[in-house]
């Protein structure tokens, strides 16, 4: 947990639980097992939540709220978006209502803070939003508390879509991450959000990020007025190849743009055909490198 981040939309990360559980293809590169696993040592912080197995980072199964952590927003002075739970999923079905519902206490009392929630288990956030504690809920939505998914691909985003949506029916801020963006999504029935995060995956072992499935989630924020934050291009950056050019078209990426195929300045490929985009931020993370149209950075009204 850190006041400051380099997730460029949020302030700061606050992470009052430890330990998770893979969901779906987007946590197969989890950087929270792996950091974990990292510092799984006796003595060290990951040690008891993760482990190696045959080379690989995993979880245990452990999660435990943090207690000492509980409190760290109230040192934090000036107002913050903080993202809550970086390296975890405050909505794990080992956590205990009321170790969720204590995280939800300190949310209620720092109200000077915007808490954004994501989570893989949005059936577990509505149930608790629902039913739990009166006293929080009673008080409920919380404005300075936005509830979101994450979703990766289109069967991701039609299991989450329904729960998320019932959450936005109760009155609170919804939003999606729709980071690692590995597979299309199918955006009709998703106009109840307040936001959208698209990004593609970064990492060593990044998975393929279409460009064309940034641009749909940006058409469907464009058609439903929906702000859109595009986060970061991803490290394997896939575009079509466009007319005339076999790779990038120029009037779509910053002139100088180079693509895998292009080891000699020139461009191969037929229109239409897969192309890799070369670029310099190693998350494809920079605007100034990406088509203009890409470049929107918004934020909820
Ligand atoms: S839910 Fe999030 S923290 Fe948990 S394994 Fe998946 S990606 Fe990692």
């Amino acid at each position: 947990m850190s006041d400051s981040t380099d997730i460029e939309w949020a302030d700061a990360t606050w992470n009052p639980v430890k330990g998770c559980t893979r969901v779906s293809e987007g946590c197969r590169n989890c950087y929270a097992e792996r950091a974990a696993a990292r510092f799984s040592k006796p003595g060290e912080w990951g040690h008891g939540y993760a482990e190696w197995r045959n080379g690989e980072p995993r979880w245990t199964g452990k999660v435990s709220l943090i207690e000492e952590k509980l409190d760290l927003p109230l040192h934090w002075q000036r107002s913050r978006r903080i993202f809550v739970n970086s390296t975890s999923d405050l909505f794990h079905e080992q956590l205990a209502t009321e170790e969720i519902g204590r995280v939800f206490a300190t949310m209620t009392l720092f109200r000077r803070h915007t808490f954004l929630i994501l989570t893989k288990r949005p059936e577990r956030m509505l149930d608790f939003i629902s039913r739990w504690p009166p006293r929080v809920i009673a008080r409920a939505p919380l404005k300075n508390v936005w509830l979101g998914a994450s979703v990766e691909d289109r069967a991701s985003a039609g299991d989450r879509r329904d729960w998320l949506m019932r959450v936005a029916k109760l009155g609170w801020t919804t939003f999606v991450s729709y980071e690692p963006a590995l597979g299309q999504v199918d955006w009709r029935g998703w106009r109840f959000l307040d936001w959208i995060i698209v990004g593609g995956e970064s990492g060593p072992k990044a998975r393929r990020s279409r460009v064309d499935n940034i641009r749909d989630a940006l058409r469907h924020g464009r058609k439903t007025g929906i702000p859109v934050f595009v986060k970061q291009m991803g490290a394997r950056v896939i575009d079509r190849a466009a007319a005339g050019f076999g790779g990038c078209a120029p009037t779509e990426w910053p002139a100088g743009t180079r693509t895998e195929e292009d080891p000699h300045g020139y461009l191969y490929g037929g229109r239409g055909d897969d192309v890799r985009v070369l670029l310099r931020d190693r998350k494809g993370g920079d605007p100034a490198e990406w088509p203009e149209d890409l470049r929107v950075r918004e934020l909820p009204r």
